[in-house]
């Protein structure tokens, strides 16, 4: 199911713009409750406005609140990114610590963030357990457990380790393009033949192929066919 959800989505990648493991991790933090979308229109800002750790941590808050305002939530983000610029900077010197351990001490970093930061901005495979991947992964069939770090240790078990990062992604995109949280597009899915929760959805396949989102990225048209 993994091999066929790959050739689904080749292309499927982190969706959050960065160009360093601060960016991805400030970036992730402020994706909680909205899309990667928003958070990528004021990554551009706010990294040039306050480009560093220390940067970050010395903002001044109500600025930092109107370039954050389009988040959703942006009092509580304000918060948590100059809290985590100072952590940065009392820790690590000001730089993002490329270990679990470390990551998970820092304020407002869990282990679906850290694991985003491992895997992405230093190479590290990590399985990345949000909304989206848990359903998913139940709904094929890959577990049964509901806790977010049993969900991961239990996939981690099922799919080698190399290919933990780019699984996250898969998934991740098959939620987002194919298999939504209420209505399903099962007779439009490439692993529906394996899947227990085939019926969930949709299953006329014309129907089902409408529902489908963004199911061609722009630069995989071709490929796709
Ligand atoms: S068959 Fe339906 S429930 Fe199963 S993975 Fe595909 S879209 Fe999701």
């Amino acid at each position: 199911m993994y091999r066929t959800l790959q050739e689904r989505y080749p292309y499927a990648h982190c969706e959050l713009d960065f160009d360093t493991p601060l960016q991805l991790l400030v970036a992730t933090v402020l994706s909680a409750q909205t899309t990667d979308v928003t958070v990528n229109k004021v990554t551009p800002t706010l990294f040039a406005r306050w480009p560093t750790a220390a940067a970050l941590a010395d903002a001044d808050r109500t600025e930092m609140e109107e370039v954050l305002r389009p988040t959703g939530f942006f009092r509580a983000k304000t918060n948590s990114v100059i809290k985590l610029g100072a952590a940065l900077v009392e820790r690590h010197d000001g730089e993002v610590p490329p270990r679990m351990a470390d990551l998970v001490k820092l304020p407002g970093v869990g282990r679906k963030t850290a694991n985003v930061v491992l895997g992405n901005a230093f190479g590290i495979p990590g399985i990345t357990v949000d909304t989206h991947f848990g359903r998913l992964v139940r709904r094929m069939g890959w577990t049964a457990e509901e806790d977010p770090v049993k969900v991961e240790h239990a996939v981690g078990e099922l799919i080698p380790r190399k290919d933990w990062t780019m699984l996250s992604h898969v998934i991740i995109f098959h939620g987002r393009r194919t298999c939504h949280a209420r209505r399903p597009a099962c007779g439009a899915c490439p692993v529906a033949r394996w899947c227990p929760s085939y019926g969930v959805g949709e299953t006329d396949p014309v129907v089902a192929a409408s529902l489908l989102r963004y199911e061609l990225a722009p630069s995989a048209a071709g490929s796709e066919g």
